[in-house]
């Protein structure tokens, strides 16, 4: 039943309630306090009555008749015998026929005590009466009684007419309040549903709605606490969005995977680094991790954790870009229960390790030869020094020359540390490719010439110039120089220049034997030589072209190789363009202790 009605109907209810005690209480009330009055009126007038006697001459029923007329009552008059002298309501015939009244209760208690009172039904007159009697004590003669009485019926019409008063002014009172009550019965239902529809927007989302109540009684208190609510609820939410923006941008941001599970194994939480990692989408999370994660190995490391607390495994990840990462799984504190687990990407610090741990045995092994080949020689010498002389200085070559290629291996390591740890600062300026070539070309010219290669300077001085160190332009040209010189007799080298995409591009290129396309895309790393023995006969280190492709990248460029078998090789180098506006201070100091130029 709605609230409206429950009201109506429950003041309707106490209404007719009231409404029919009162009208019991007022019917019998009433009845009675008249009853009484008419009793307590009788009294008065039968003392009245009373005095009327005593001063009568006679007491007949002209009297009696004119006595009721002045008192608008019943009288009537009894001697000692009983015999009714008198009443106003019985003619003189009616009179003569009329019964002993000398066994009335009233005539008999007023004859006894003075006084008598009853009610009842008249069998005289034939209707109820309330009759007061009154002896009269008469001097010198006998005493008589004086009866007032007033008929019953008239009382009760009096009475009901005030009963029918009260209950039509209570039935209009009643009335009136069940509408007032059903009035405020319906503000109080509009109110309450109005505050019901702003409870159900709050529940759904909605904190922004407010009541808007603002009179004192209880449901305008209910509105402000409700709006209340809202305010700290939102306020609440809003650190908690923040909060979680907080937390979820961090985890975007990290480049460490995380994963998180909760206490049955299914997954809950991943970052960007893990959907990278592992290939999963959003539709894996609540999924049971081995389903989620094609990894077995994932597995084992979570229950790990789960028993140990912690666990951390090392595991490949296949894909487009392999990688191997460290997992770190441990468990997750707190109540909620389940593991978290941190992928850590170690592929570049592997592959570092093991470029580090070739490195060591690459270089190891180029300086064990000459050294080994230092120590016999003086070991050799010793002995001929006397008894061998000339043989004494064929050792002695050898061990300037194995010398001279530690030194040469020395300085060409001690040169690509400098430019890989950015000691080697450069002095970039506009730069014209065929001025630094020439003076390069001009020191190889007889070497070139004794291994019957042509040099030749095509670089176009026309051509726009580049953002270089003209020093290090110097050393790449060099070594590329020294290298065709070597590896190509009989052939033609050449320095050019080209445009590329409104770019110099420059070029060392010869006619020599080339390079497989197998060992070309290993050609750039340290100590790697396409033919050992001959690159070591040559006095090669291995490092000349690894030492080109750092500095070239250190200066903002990129160099590549193109080689055919039997047609010749070509080195390609792209140099920044000058740059629109010139850094007023690009020149910097270079440092003295990089002053010295590699040999290769
Ligand atoms: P190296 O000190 O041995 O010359 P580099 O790093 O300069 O070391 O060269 C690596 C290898 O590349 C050389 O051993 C050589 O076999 C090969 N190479 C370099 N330049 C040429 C070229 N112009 N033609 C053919 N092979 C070359």
């Amino acid at each position: 039943m709605r609230l409206q009605t429950r009201f109506f109907v429950l003041s309707l209810g106490l209404s007719l309630i009231v409404l029919a005690v009162v009208a019991l209480q007022t019917s019998r009330g009433v009845g009675h306090r008249i009853d009484a009055h008419a009793e307590a009126d009788l009294h008065r007038l039968v003392e009245v009555a009373r005095f009327a006697v005593l001063r009568a001459p006679v007491t007949d029923d002209a009297f009696a008749d004119e006595l009721a007329e002045a008192m608008n009552v019943r009288v009537s008059v009894i001697d000692t015998d009983g015999a009714l002298l008198g009443d106003s309501w019985l003619d003189e015939e009616a009179l003569s026929k009329a019964e002993n009244h000398g066994r009335r209760p009233e005539v008999v208690a007023a004859f006894r005590d003075g006084m008598g009172t009853d009610k009842r039904s008249s069998s005289t007159v034939g209707q109820p009466f309330t009759y007061v009697a009154r002896r009269v004590d008469r001097p010198g003669k006998k005493p008589i009684v004086v009866r007032c009485a007033l008929p019953s019926n008239e009382v009760q019409l009096e009475s009901d007419a005030v009963t029918r008063l009260v209950f039509v002014t209570a039935l209009v009172a009643i009335g009136l309040a069940v509408a007032l009550s059903a009035s405020a019965a319906s503000s109080i239902a509009r109110v309450v549903r109005s505050l019901t529809v702003t409870a159900n927007r709050m529940a759904s989302g909605d904190l922004s709605v407010r009541s808007g109540l603002r009179g004192t009684d209880e449901l305008s208190e209910l509105g402000r606490a409700l709006d209340k609510l809202a305010t700290e609820l939102s306020a609440a939410m809003e650190g908690l969005r923040a909060e979680t923006d907080l937390l979820s941008g961090l985890l975007e941001g990290m480049q460490e995977g995380v994963l998180v599970t909760d206490r049955d194994g299914n997954l809950q939480l991943f970052n960007r680094a893990i959907r990278e990692m592992l290939l999963i989408g959003s539709d894996a999370i609540g999924r049971p991790i081995s389903q989620a994660v094609d990894k077995a190995e994932l597995r084992p490391l979570f229950d790990d954790a789960r028993k140990k607390g912690s666990s951390v495994a090392e595991l490949d990840l296949p894909g487009i870009k392999p990688r191997r990462v460290l997992v770190h799984a441990s468990k997750l504190l707190g109540t909620r229960g389940g593991e978290v687990a941190v992928f850590f990407d170690v592929t570049e610090v592997r592959r570092l390790e093991s470029l580090r741990r070739d490195f060591v045995a690459n270089v190891s092994h180029e300086l064990r030869t000459p050294v080994t080949a230092v120590r016999s020689a003086a070991e050799t010498l010793r002995g001929a020094v006397e008894s061998d002389p000339t043989s004494a200085l064929r050792f002695i070559d050898m061990i300037e020359r194995n010398a001279a290629r530690l030194q040469a291996c020395i300085d060409d390591l001690l040169f690509l540390s400098r430019i890989e740890a950015k000691q080697y600062n450069f002095n970039q300026e506009p730069v014209e490719a065929s001025t630094v070539a020439a003076p390069v070309i001009a020191l190889f010219r007889e070497r070139a010439a004794a291994r019957n290669v042509r040099l030749m300077n095509e670089a176009n001085a026309m051509h726009p110039r580049v953002w270089c160190d003209p020093r290090a332009l110097e050393q790449i040209l060099t070594n590329l120089i020294e290298n065709a010189i070597k590896y190509c007799p009989d052939s033609t080298v050449s320095v050019r220049s080209r445009i590329v995409d409104g770019r110099t591009r420059l070029e060392v290129a010869d006619t020599g034997p080339g390079i497989s396309a197998k060992q070309l895309p290993r050609i750039f790393e340290r100590f790697y030589r396409v033919d050992p023995g001959r690159s070591r006969d040559q006095g090669g280190t291995g490092l000349g072209l690894a030492i080109v492709k750092h500095l070239v990248e250190a200066l903002g460029g990129q160099i590549s190789v193109e080689s055919e078998l039997g047609r010749g090789t070509t080195f390609l180098i792209d140099l920044p363009p000058v740059p629109a506006v010139l850094p007023s201070a690009a020149a910097s100091v270079r440092p003295a202790d990089v002053d010295a130029s590699p040999a290769s």
